[in-house]
């Protein structure tokens, strides 16, 4: 059935000019972040030190290293999983049902990698391949878009997702026009969402460590707090899978460029900053700022991980020992919405954790460069402004009940401050 075009859902990210920009941009930074990185100088402002022609950036092994990493993580999301969760009730009052099984293919990939790096598997060469692979992602990405925004025009409307079938091609294209694009039961969306690229990020993360060692003798101390920050960050989401289902990119947003290159491309190849410009630019750490950034990491990780968890028992179960003396608001729909506790603190207690993190994971490169820090500078955008699209999307699910939750806990991220 031919789907509806032009639907009346607000246009974001600046409607067809700024997604056609983003389009352009998004790829953009993360090749020039590439090319910085690598340089002497480093300067996340500064102009790229070279101009990389396509001899530089097309390598069909890069490519096909691409495409083999898909088809093994898609062959670990086949294998049968510990739990199978269903989704949020979608239009049509059915629930979908998803694997719960991706810290399994991260256990699974890390005893690969370990078996192949016994084997003589040249892990430590990734990292001089960083721009083909990054390129080979980006057109895989592209693809995988342009494909998926064609089977969309097959899909019912009831399969669309709220805010990509504007009618204009470049702005669906980016945003993604049907929200569970799925073939049997292998859904794309979910696929991608967490597996490719995360374990894509701590696995370049493990090469750079392991080409500083070539070159050094050994991994410096900030290279292992970098390593070990993340790969906590990466496990922690795949422990916790089953909490993605409640998050805006699965029940909100469509499966478009925007999330098919966020997934894999930027995150391996942007979030590996600090692990690519330290092999490249050794930094001095001693023990005693070692520890505090330890702590620091620490403090975020309680703060992400408390906030995150609670509002998931919470969601699942309101009547769970652990949550079942919060102070709530009932709501119209039925749902209620926490105001102490974590939610009752800031009403994106998990953004500051996270950001939090984010700083820890940027001060082991030490203070002389501003690149290391490029990853806290664009999450913060980041997650600016997706508080400002989940505030409007709940203001509209939750009416004066969100009033009166805005009134209660005024502060969105930082506590007295915004
Ligand atoms: P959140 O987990 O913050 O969920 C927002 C939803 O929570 C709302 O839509 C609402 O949905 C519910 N909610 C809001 N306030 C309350 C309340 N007081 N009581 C109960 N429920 C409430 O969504 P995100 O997907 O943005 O973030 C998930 C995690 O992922 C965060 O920790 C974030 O930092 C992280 N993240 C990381 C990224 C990265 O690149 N590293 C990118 C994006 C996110 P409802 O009422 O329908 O349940």
């Amino acid at each position: 059935m031919a789907p509806p075009q032009g639907s009346q859902a607000p246009l974001e990210f600046g409607g067809p000019l700024g997604a056609a920009a983003l389009l352009v941009l998004l790829p953009g930074t993360m090749f020039h972040l590439l090319l910085v990185a690598g340089s002497g100088p480093a300067r996340l402002l500064g102009p790229p030190p070279y101009l990389p022609g396509l001899e530089t950036l097309w390598s069909p092994r890069a490519l096909l290293l691409v495409l083999a990493w898909l088809g093994l993580q898609a062959a670990f999301y086949l294998l049968p999983a510990r739990k199978v969760a269903e989704g949020l009730e979608l239009k049509d009052k059915s629930r979908l049902r998803y694997p719960i099984n991706g810290f399994q293919a991260l256990v699974l990939t890390a005893l690969l990698v370990g078996l192949g790096a016994a084997a003589g598997l040249p892990l430590g060469a990734l990292p001089e391949m960083l721009l083909p692979l990054a390129f080979a992602a980006t057109l895989t990405a592209f693809i995988l878009s342009l494909l998926l925004y064609l089977k969309a025009q097959l899909a019912p409307a009831s399969a669309l997702a709220p805010g990509g079938s504007s009618g204009n091609p470049i702005y669906d294209f980016f945003l993604g026009r049907e929200l569970n694009p799925r073939i049997g039961s292998f859904d794309f969306k979910y696929f991608c969402e967490l597996r490719p690229g995360l374990i894509g990020w701590v696995l370049l993360n493990l090469a750079l460590l392991l080409q500083e060692a070539k070159l050094r003798g050994s991994p410096s101390l900030a290279m292992w707090l970098v390593n070990g920050f993340q790969l906590l960050y990466v496990a922690d989401a795949l422990w916790y899978e089953e909490a993605v289902l409640t998050t805006m990119d699965i029940t909100h947003d469509g499966f478009g460029f925007m999330l098919a290159f966020g997934d894999l491309a930027w995150v391996p190849f942007t979030y590996s900053l600090q692990a690519q410009f330290l092999l490249y630019h050794p930094q001095p750490l001693g023990l005693p700022a070692a520890g505090a950034i330890c702590l620091l990491n620490a403090i975020g990780y309680y703060i992400f991980r408390g906030a995150n968890s609670q509002k998931n028992t919470f969601r699942k179960n309101p009547s769970d020992p652990s949550v079942a003396g919060l102070e709530t608001i009932p709501t119209a729909t039925g749902r209620r919405l926490l105001v102490s506790g974590w939610w009752g603190v800031v009403r994106h207690p998990n953004y500051l954790g996270d950001l939090i993190m984010a700083l820890a994971w940027s001060l082991p490169c030490g203070l002389s460069h501003l690149l290391p820090y490029f990853y806290i500078l664009y999450f913060t955008a980041l997650l600016v402004h997706r508080e400002a699209r989940d505030e409007r999307q709940c203001r509209q699910k939750y009416g004066r009940a969100w009033q009166e939750y805005c009134r209660r806990v005024p502060h969105r991220i930082l506590p007295y401050v915004y």
